[in-house]
């Protein structure tokens, strides 16, 4: 049998390909990594900040966004991070409540400008047919 070989695309060292994309090194840093932030909420009774997570056990920013992506932060833990747009803490999603009703406020609202030039435009188009005739 002919063994598949790949590179890691975290550290790029060729390793036998398995499910993953990273090889068995780097996965078992990831599991540390995750270990940690785990044992971090825990001291701190469950909750946290995303950047006092960061400083304090060292682990990469992506490694932790990941982990919130995946949902692993509900129920007794709980990690918190600036919204998007405005900077308040979040524990959910990329925006926080208010920016999410000014976003969606937003797209309505430039929605009903389009219908306005379309009545406008159509409005035009109907004045100048008429004042041809
Ligand atoms: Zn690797
Ligand atoms: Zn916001």
């Amino acid at each position: 049998m002919k063994v598949k070989v790949k590179n890691c695309i975290q550290c790029g060292r060729l390793f036998v390909e398995t499910a993953g994309a990273i090889c068995p090194g780097c996965f078992h840093l990831l599991q540390e990594q995750e270990e940690q932030v785990f044992r971090f909420l825990q001291r701190n009774g469950g909750h946290g900040l995303l950047e006092q997570i960061i400083a304090a056990t060292g682990v990469p920013k992506s490694v932790v966004i990941d982990m919130l992506k995946r949902g692993w932060f509900q129920g007794e833990y709980s990690v918190e991070y600036p919204c998007e747009r405005c900077g308040s803490l979040i524990s959910d999603g990329k925006l926080c409540p208010t920016c999410i009703r000014f976003v969606r406020h937003e797209v309505r609202g430039s929605a009903n400008t389009d219908i306005v030039t379309t009545r406008k435009n159509r409005f035009h188009s109907w004045e100048d047919r008429h004042k041809k005739k």
